[in-house]
């Protein structure tokens, strides 16, 4: 950050609820994001020298730190974003229990493994996780802190410096996240931002060793192109179109208030939130019914409590395409059930919890990713038709089944075509860091949470070892010792196969 002064463009960011500017930050070009990355790469040895325990030390204390800070967290999160005081904590609540894994997990999940030799006895075969050196974090301003820092957690703790480059719209809660961690004694060129907009993003592909976006499927495809271009490696977690499906034998308080939460939480302005929902016919009017329900529940403001379940959207373009998406679908032949209505009289982006039936393919609403609070519900006539129709998008993120048959939702679970399936609650999965998340067809590459989101962010070196007893000089690699050693093996594991 120390470069600003080199440069003139400058963003302004503004608080969605007042329209005010909070303030504004300098575009980085190409030089002023190599100079970042050259520092990373300068102070990445030493900080992989320290060894995996005292890094997830050091990211504990981070962890610690914001728990602490959490009102004043809190507060920086939604002056950028509008959103409300729930879904900032999600925030906060997410990277705790992200930090929390890894600390716990990492240690032993980087530690150099022992494999099979090809010659037991003779060989030792083990490989070494190190980390790719300079890791670069291109991410949203849906959830500012957590998107920012998710993915981010386990590059650190395996050992790789980090740059992250957050959203144009909201920069100051990374800012105040990563600065929280040169508090708590992290390196300064261990952990840097560089700020600006997709031009930003590109220099930062450009020059880092390992690549992470967090955004939409058009700038991914961008992303992986410019990666592949310099053969780095690279995440993509992308859009979505999550679908939920309610079998007839599920609770419909349970499903209703679910579905609702889900399409709902940070104003639908979430990665997996349900933007479609298939229920079986014959508790579909039920159904209906307990959603109006509980939708006349959902308190919508920017008061800062937690009753408050729903704040204003962040941008101009959710609130356009939110509309867009309700006119398509009306024009078509959609009814709205719920809400449905701009409320400017709570704030310029404010919309009301809205859901639509009636609805159909043909409807924008159940195609694009609306990234808005619209929750279209669809009858079907059984599971086999609501697995087909969740199955029908060029996404694949993250879906939910609501059933009281846990075995049956589990089977059914397996044939929808996303990178994860949440039974009776919805993007619990998200929650749970120990299972890899991320999205199937164009919904992304890669996987983040788990050992797998730990493991992308080395480079698995192999070290075979052979002690060379009774080995003889050879000329071919089937020297008659080799093939002697290939048949005796051969024999060998098909009496014992995990020698
Ligand atoms: P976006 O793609 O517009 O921007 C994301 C980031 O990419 C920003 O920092 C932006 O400056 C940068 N960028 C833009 N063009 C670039 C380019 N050509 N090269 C490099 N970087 C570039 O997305 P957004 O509007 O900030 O976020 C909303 C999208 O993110 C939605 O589609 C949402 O589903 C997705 N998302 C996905 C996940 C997930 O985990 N799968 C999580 C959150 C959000």
């Amino acid at each position: 950050m120390a470069v600003f002064e080199q440069v003139t463009e400058r963003i302004a960011v503004t608080d969605p609820v007042t329209g005010e500017t909070i303030g504004d930050f300098p575009v980085m070009l190409p030089d002023e994001v190599c100079a970042a990355v050259d520092r990373a790469r300068a102070a990445q040895p030493a900080w992989e020298a320290r060894g995996t325990s005292e890094r997830a030390a050091l990211l504990a204390a981070w962890n610690n730190a914001l728990w602490d800070d959490q009102a004043n967290a809190i507060q920086i999160i939604r002056r950028e974003t509008g959103k409300n005081r729930g879904s900032a904590y999600v925030e906060i609540a997410l990277i705790d229990s992200t930090v929390q894994y890894y600390a716990s997990h990492a240690p032993r999940l980087l530690r150099p493994q022992s494999r099979r030799p090809a010659f037991p006895i003779r060989q030792r075969a083990r490989v070494y996780y190190k980390p790719h050196g300079v890791a670069g974090f291109i991410t949203p301003w849906n959830y500012p802190l957590l998107n920012a820092l998710f993915d981010a957690i386990p590059a650190l703790i395996a050992g790789n410096a980090v740059i992250i480059k957050p959203s144009e719209a909201t920069p100051f809660t990374a800012k105040y996240a990563i600065d929280l961690m040169h508090r708590v004694g992290i390196p300064r060129d261990v952990v840097q931002m560089v700020t600006g907009d997709g031009r930003t993003g590109e220099a930062l592909v450009d020059s880092v060793d390992y690549i992470s976006l967090t955004g939409s499927t058009a700038t991914g495809r961008k992303v992986a192109v410019r990666a592949a271009q310099r053969l780095i490696p690279y995440s993509l977690e992308l859009g979505g179109k999550d679908p939920l499906i309610v079998l007839k034998d599920a609770d419909l308080d349970l499903a209703a208030s679910g579905a609702l939460t889900a399409a709902m939480e940070n104003a639908g302005q979430t990665c997996v939130s349900i933007e479609r929902v298939y229920v079986e016919a014959p508790i579909y009017d039920a159904f209906l019914d307990r959603v109006q329900h509980y939708a006349a529940q959902i308190k919508l403001g920017a008061e800062s409590d937690f009753d408050t379940h729903m704040g204003s959207l962040t941008h101009a373009r959710e609130l356009e395409r939110t509309e867009d998406h309700v006119r398509d679908a009306v024009e078509k032949g959609a009814r709205v059930l719920v809400g449905g209505r701009h409320r400017p009289d709570l704030g310029p982006l404010f919309y009301e919890p809205t859901v639509l039936v009636d609805v159909d393919h043909s409807m924008k609403v159940m195609q694009e990713e609306t990234f808005g609070p619209l929750m279209p519900i669809m009858r079907v006539a059984d599971a086999d038709e609501a697995v087909r129709l969740a199955n029908d998008s060029s996404y694949g993120l993250s879906a939910c089944i609501y059933t009281r048959d846990l075995k049956r939702g589990e089977q059914l679970a397996t044939r929808i075509e996303a990178g994860d399936v949440a039974l009776n609650r919805p993007q619990m999965t998200f929650g749970t860091i120990s299972v890899p998340m991320g999205g199937v067809k164009t919904s992304g590459v890669g996987r983040r949470n788990g050992p797998e989101g730990l493991l992308r962010f080395v480079k698995p070196q192999s070290i075979v070892v052979d002690n060379a007893l009774l080995a003889k000089p050879a000329l071919t690699q089937a020297d008659s010792m080799t093939r002697m050693g290939v048949n005796f093996m051969r024999r060998l594991r098909r009496l014992f196969p995990f020698v």
